[in-house]
């Protein structure tokens, strides 16, 4: 890699004249310094998409699906190289990036290339009895998409696979903090075969490389993942040319334990479900509502597992959790946590930046924080309330089951959710009531390519993953053809009286 910009099948260097150094948040250590996108950049990669689209968006779907078997064919070869850039520049322990994020990739990528040949719409029919209706599914055209840090590789698959699955082209600009494994993956396209021009990436700020590509345009849809926020600007830029969005936000999941459910399985999952990924995660467990017969052992249970944790150097296959991805967010997560303890909270767990790892490491250099289970506070309180996005989980009980599905829902936040009972009944109503994109029954966190990933409320709209994600990249078109061959039709009437 010698630039930093993926436009049109190569590396270049950015052109704003600013360069930004990625860093490892275990020890602050320089990764790679990268140059950024300026303006020029993102007019350069959208041209690159837009010259590279009427090929690609013509090829069959096979030859789409051809090309994404052998980019995860090129990934599973290149799959250690990812899993260790990801590690250095986000912090995550190597075990979470050989486990999850590059397997996941992997195989979303493996789901991409069969649903690209799985454009569906109505049978073509004679609806009005004159004429044959067809539908054609059609890419939308030059797509723009943003990312956040948080999965800064599995967040570009799930970008750029169902769009160019669909047929169109991309530019994506990943967030400043990780753009390393979105450019390896970029490369990954055209050695696999993928037309230059088709994937491009841009490395830019947000309010400058981010707005210029949300405004421009030529581009016709915008698909986002970040916070609320910054969502909304995206929003509001992108309905001045009347883009189609796609805004994937943020979380604030709960975790509703009722009192049949099997507390060791409810215990294991909080403490896995919430701290997956340092917390950085925007369907992570972070509101465990338990009714007040097992409270008490989930507290305990919890806050047992929390302490066991071991923290430590990201490349030990030992360490459970790393550091946050920057100390700019340790501070924010440290914040809300004295807050709660200035506004009276209990915390059971953790609640402070350690010094030493499992292994001996330094911690001190990094952005770590042990993990946090607070309890004693209420509904209103700020940490049940907004995004934390760090290792910190809230635990409150409630009493009859209408309250607890009432405070699950008392969020403006909408992604996902998990309801833990025995019973089939609560599990029933638990996963109609609860308005969120995903809910899990006695398990909290799994995802599938299959399945659809996206938010209710706050949390956004629009779907990842799945045969529904591949539909919103693409524009449905009526085609409707007469087959009477009659000059004069019917209903020409209306307009011609009896002539
Ligand atoms: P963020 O909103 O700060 O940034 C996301 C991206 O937007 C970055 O690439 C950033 O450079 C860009 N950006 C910032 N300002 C911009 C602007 N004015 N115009 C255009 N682009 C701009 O989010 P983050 O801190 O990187 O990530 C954490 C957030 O992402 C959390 O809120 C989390 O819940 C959310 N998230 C949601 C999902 C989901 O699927 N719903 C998945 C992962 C993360």
């Amino acid at each position: 890699m010698s630039g930093a910009q993926y436009i049109d099948g190569e590396f270049r260097a950015g052109t704003s004249g600013e360069s930004f150094d990625v860093t490892n948040p275990a020890d602050g250590s320089l990764v790679r310094t990268v140059d950024l996108a300026g303006t020029e950049d993102v007019d350069a990669a959208v041209a690159a998409a837009e010259r590279a689209l009427p090929e690609w968006a013509g090829a069959t779907p096979g030859a789409r699906s051809d090309a994404l078997n052998r980019l995860a064919a090129v990934l599973a070869e290149r799959a250690e190289d990812f899993a260790r850039t990801e590690s250095r520049q986000t912090g995550k322990p190597i075990k979470l990036t050989t486990e999850f994020d590059v397997p996941g990739t992997i195989d979303n990528t493996a789901f991409f290339a069969g649903a690209a040949r799985n454009l569906e719409g109505r049978a073509t029919g004679e609806w009005s009895g004159n004429h044959t209706s067809s539908i054609r599914r059609e890419p939308v055209g030059v797509v723009g998409s943003i990312a956040p840090w948080n999965y800064p590789l599995q967040m570009a698959a799930w970008k750029i696979l169902p769009a160019i699955a669909a047929g169109n082209t991309i530019v994506l600009k990943p967030a400043e903090l990780t753009p390393l494994t979105s450019l390896m993956f970029a490369e990954a396209c055209t050695d696999a075969g993928i037309p230059a021009g088709v994937v491009n990436v841009v490395t830019g700020r947000g309010r400058t490389a981010g707005e210029h590509l949300v405004s421009h345009p030529t581009v016709r849809m915008v698909s986002f993942t970040g916070s609320t926020g910054v969502g909304k600007r995206v929003a509001e830029l992108a309905v001045q040319t009347v883009k189609r969005t796609h805004l994937e936000l943020g979380g604030k999941a709960p975790f509703v334990v009722f009192d049949d459910a099997d507390l060791e399985a409810a215990i294991h999952g909080a403490a896995a479900g919430s701290l997956i990924n340092t917390g950085q995660d925007c369907t992570a467990a972070t509101r465990a509502y338990v009714q007040r017969p097992l409270y008490d052992a989930f507290v305990a249970g919890v806050a047992e597992l929390f302490d066991a944790v071991r923290l430590g150097d990201p490349m030990n296959p030992q360490t459970d959790l790393g550091p946050l991805v920057s100390l700019r967010q340790r501070d924010s997560v440290a914040g809300f946590v004295e807050r709660a303890r200035s506004y009276g909270a209990t915390i059971a767990a953790g609640g402070f930046a350690p010094e030493k790892g499992h292994d001996g490491t330094d911690l001190t250099l990094g952005a770590y924080y042990r993990p946090t289970l607070i309890t004693g506070v209420g509904q209103d309180a700020e940490v049940v309330q907004q995004e934390i996005f760090g290792p910190v989980l809230v635990v409150l009980p409630f009493d009859s089951d209408e309250e607890g599905l009432r405070l699950a829902n008392d969020t403006p936040y909408g992604l996902a959710a998990s309801a833990w009972t025995t019973n089939t009944y609560r599990a029933l109503r638990a996963t109609r009531e609860i308005q969120a994109g995903c809910v899990w029954v006695n398990d909290h966190i799994p995802i599938i390519s299959e399945m659809p990933h996206g938010g209710y409320k706050a949390s956004g709209y629009g779907k990842d993953m799945s045969q529904y994600s591949l539909d919103e990249y693409t524009q449905v078109k009526h085609v409707m053809q007469d087959i009477t061959a009659i000059a004069r039709k019917d209903w020409h009437r209306t307009v011609f009286g009896d002539r």
